[in-house]
């Protein structure tokens, strides 16, 4: 007899996603005339770049000819984009990185997912709360989160990001073996300056702390204190791991590629006290479980570097950011208070009256036509929020911000 996974049971049926779809769909159905705007899910709506779009012909190409067809490729990536990532994202920052260190992917979900394979299953876990759901799932199927009770699961040492701290989590009065970060957030949008990371990275070399540091957003900063990598600041390269993704730089949420970077100096402990290099250990992980990102997607990649690349993806972000900009002024002048989207494509709103995230999506739903994903859904702190991502089209944005006006002046 096959004996299944439990920890497994203990996840909700559905992915957060998939609850809102069933609720848009209902209300499509009893509303087939009304056009819906969806300022939910995170996902990007721009075409790849023309410089993006030339490297991927050029390769499939190349896969056509005996001469220069790739089979399997190295499982940490092809040098070319190892190589391109330490010069453009990291040593301009003063950051020195091996190609060793850098490992390539198919996307930050997978490894902000997986990375949980390589500590053990006892380790106390952190997690600023709200936060993608992600850090959270992987690591209950691992039964390190304990059981879920109103809300919150047992195990995971929750930090609240809330309106009452203004978004900065409270370094623990306790020793946490591994502490997720994601900066800027989603999803709230919000960030930490230089001199609030560095308080992160302190408590982590002084308690033995794994970072885990999430900077999927990092290519939307905008403000000059913000830290793009947490290598920034000096001591990370003991105590932390992080993940990068093309995703939301550049439109590859169906392309996929991202890398993580994991330092020589990163390490874990045995029982006994013996150090283990983690780089290592990943490195074992995924030259057994992981068979490389395709050669097309990494010359994608390799693509936003050069200096058409470069600003073409600017322009791209600019436009969401540009986005941002009018739904926060618009909100802002409807009485909403509004949070993020600055430095991230995400805004974090607090909803009218103190009304339940849920209520309010459902009633922005039925009175607005647009749909935004309930703040509860990132976790127990996110109650009374909801997000809306600045992905959409301009005129779907512009259009949205007057339908939610139009519905509060209803009201
Ligand atoms: C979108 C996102 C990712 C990664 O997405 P991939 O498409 O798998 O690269 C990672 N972390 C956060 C916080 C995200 O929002």
């Amino acid at each position: 007899m096959a004996l299944v996974n439990e920890h497994y049971l203990k996840l909700s049926n559905n992915y957060l996603f998939a609850d809102i779809a069933k609720k848009v769909n209902a209300f499509k159905v009893s509303h087939p005339k009304t056009r819906v705007i969806s300022l939910g899910i995170g996902d990007v709506t721009q075409p790849l770049c023309p410089a993006v779009i030339d490297a991927m012909h050029k390769a499939v190409d190349e896969m056509a000819s005996k001469a220069s067809f790739r089979g399997y490729g190295p499982e940490r990536g092809y040098d070319f984009l190892r190589e391109a990532i330490i010069k453009n994202d990291f040593a301009p920052r003063g950051i020195h990185l091996d190609p060793s260190e850098v490992f390539v992917n198919d996307g930050a979900k997978s490894d902000t997912g997986n990375i949980s394979d390589i500590v053990r299953w006892d380790n106390s876990v952190g997690m600023t709360d709200p936060i993608y759901p992600v850090y959270i799932d992987s690591n209950v199927m691992w039964g390190r989160a304990g059981i879920l009770e109103n809300g919150k699961w047992s195990a995971i040492n929750y930090m609240p990001c809330t309106e009452a701290n203004n978004f900065v989590p409270e370094i623990p009065d306790h020793r946490v073996d591994v502490v997720y970060l994601c900066y800027p957030n989603n999803p709230t949008g919000t960030t930490l300056t230089k001199d609030q990371l560095r308080k992160w990275v302190n408590y982590a070399l002084k308690n033995d702390t794994l970072l885990l540091y999430d900077a999927a957003y990092e290519a939307y900063i905008t403000e000059d204190d913000v830290p793009h990598s947490i290598y920034e600041i000096k001591g990370a390269r003991k105590c932390a791991i992080e993940f990068h993704s093309y995703s939301k730089t550049a439109g590859f949420t169906g392309v996929r590629c991202g890398y993580t970077i994991i330092p020589k100096d990163v390490t874990a402990a045995t029982l006994q006290g013996e150090r283990v290099e983690l780089n290592h250990i990943w490195d074992r992980r995924q030259s057994t479980k992981f068979n490389g990102t395709s050669y097309i997607s990494q010359r994608a990649a390799e693509a936003i570097y050069t200096p058409e690349g470069k600003a073409q993806v600017r322009e791209t972000i600019d436009y969401y950011m540009g986005n941002a900009k009018i739904m926060r002024e618009g909100l802002e002048a409807l009485g909403f208070k509004v949070y993020g989207g600055v430095n991230a494509p995400y805004l974090w709103v607090k909803t009218p009256n103190g009304e339940e995230s849920w209520k309010f999506f459902e009633q922005m739903l039925y009175g607005a036509a647009v749909v935004c994903t309930p703040g509860v859904g990132f976790g127990p702190s996110g109650e009374g929020y909801f997000r809306l991502t600045a992905f959409g089209d301009r005129n779907d944005i512009k259009e949205a911000i007057q339908r939610i006006k139009d519905w509060m002046q209803s009201k």
